[in-house]
């Protein structure tokens, strides 16, 4: 089945280069910084890569969903979950915040520096005291006046460190124990706004060279037009983008399985034991035809998913399939990709080690493997 055409190819094409010429060289490095140099992202606005699907109006590229696809699919082929990540964050997971639920003057104002990567974006829901509930969000909004005065914390915030804009969820009324969803809003904020302060840069175990931060918020004014959506019905709204941020997730954890196979392949076809080279082992060979057969099927299962999101389907149940499949997918292929490289697999000079701890997040970040399971169960009304 063809999933994408010629224009889309000439796009994979063209990503491709730039990962291979400007990405892959780097990647260690940044890695070992903890950090991805900021001039990234206005390289990637000029090529085009960044707001492939809003309209050319706002500097975007008019084009689809599966133009999406292939931009996850070959950041992801630099070897670099945490390039692949932040991209992902900015594109599809706190932008589009803007785009679907912005006035017409803050998109003007906001996505052109958004598309041409001037403006790096992220997006802050989660907040210490628990980020699988949303809907006990305690960051407040007030009204005052012409502006909303938040007050709390945000915690686990990617690209949290950097970014230039913040879309931050916080909670405007508080709604009654049956209501609790109603009173939460998403709120577009500058970086340099007072009472804005990142309180901290996390360091973690994987997805090093992406930037997780902890937020704080006090007495921060914002203006009323920078709310977006409607007031207290936010969290709709935000559930809606979720589905976006986990069809990313699917798309990165089966093209970074891919390339750990790829690279796996090339390995125990090179490595030799026992008078032969590893891949005439059937044990081998067994594993590797295991492997491949799960990505295919995490593939089909994605893509099958994003072509019906693309087409405006209700796809929650089957977004949180993919979510949760290829989640557990990318445990098998990191842990088996590792076996196979033997002692080389647990060695910092190997991308197949990054791969494993990258991977280890899948299963938490956008949605945890027992939430989706519960949203599942309840699609199927059970
Ligand atoms: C590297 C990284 C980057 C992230 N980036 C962002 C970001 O950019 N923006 C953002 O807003 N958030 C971000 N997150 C937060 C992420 O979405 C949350 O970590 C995730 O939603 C889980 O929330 P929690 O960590 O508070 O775990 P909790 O909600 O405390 O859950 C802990 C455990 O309990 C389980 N659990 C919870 N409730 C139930 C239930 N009802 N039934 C069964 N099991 C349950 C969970 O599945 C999990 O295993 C990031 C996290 C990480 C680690």
């Amino acid at each position: 089945m063809k999933i994408f055409n010629d224009q889309h190819e000439m796009f994979r094409r063209a990503v491709r280069t730039f990962v291979e010429k400007e990405v892959e060289p780097h990647v260690d490095e940044w890695e070992e910084a903890g950090q991805i140099p900021k001039s990234i992202w206005p390289r990637m606005g000029e090529l085009g890569f960044l707001g492939v699907e809003y309209d050319e109006k706002y500097g975007g590229g008019g084009a689809d969903i599966q133009t999406t696809m292939v931009l996850c699919e070959e950041m992801v082929r630099s070897r670099s979950g945490s390039l692949a990540m932040a991209v992902g964050v900015h594109t599809d997971m706190a932008s589009p915040h803007l785009y679907w639920t912005g006035s017409e003057a803050l998109k003007e104002k906001y996505l052109p520096d958004i598309c041409r990567g001037r403006a790096l974006c992220c997006i802050a829901v989660t907040e210490a005291g628990g980020g699988s509930d949303v809907a006990a969000i305690k960051t407040r909004a007030v009204r005052d006046g012409d502006h909303y005065v938040l007050n709390g914390a945000k915690m686990f915030i990617t690209n949290g460190a950097l970014a230039d804009l913040y879309f931050i969820a916080a909670r405007i009324e508080q709604g009654s124990s049956t209501q609790r969803h109603r009173g939460i809003s998403m709120f577009l904020v500058e970086r340099h706004t007072h009472g804005l302060t990142v309180s901290r840069k996390l360091d973690k175990m994987g997805m090093r060279a992406s930037d997780t931060a902890e937020l704080a918020f006090q007495d921060m004014r914002v203006p009323v037009e920078n709310l977006l959506g409607r007031e207290g019905v936010g969290f709709y709204e935000v559930m809606r983008v979720f589905q976006r941020e986990r069809l990313v997730a699917g798309l990165h954890a089966v093209a970074g399985c891919a390339r750990a196979l790829e690279d796996t392949i090339a390995y125990v076809q090179e490595r030799h034991a026992f008078d032969g080279p590893l891949s005439e082992k059937q044990v081998i060979r067994h594993k590797v035809a295991d492997l491949a057969t799960l990505i295919e099927a995490g593939r089909w299962l994605t893509y099958a998913a994003c072509l019906k999101f693309g087409a405006g389907e209700d796809v929650v149940k089957e977004i949180s399939m993919v979510k949760l499949f290829t989640a557990d997918m990318a445990q098998k292929v990191a842990y088996d990709c590792v076996q196979l490289h033997g002692g080389y697999g647990y060695m910092r000079e190997y991308p197949v080690e990054r791969f494993f701890r990258d991977m280890r997040l899948m299963t938490i970040g956008g949605g945890t493997s027992e939430i989706m399971k519960e949203i599942i169960a309840k699609q199927m009304e059970l």
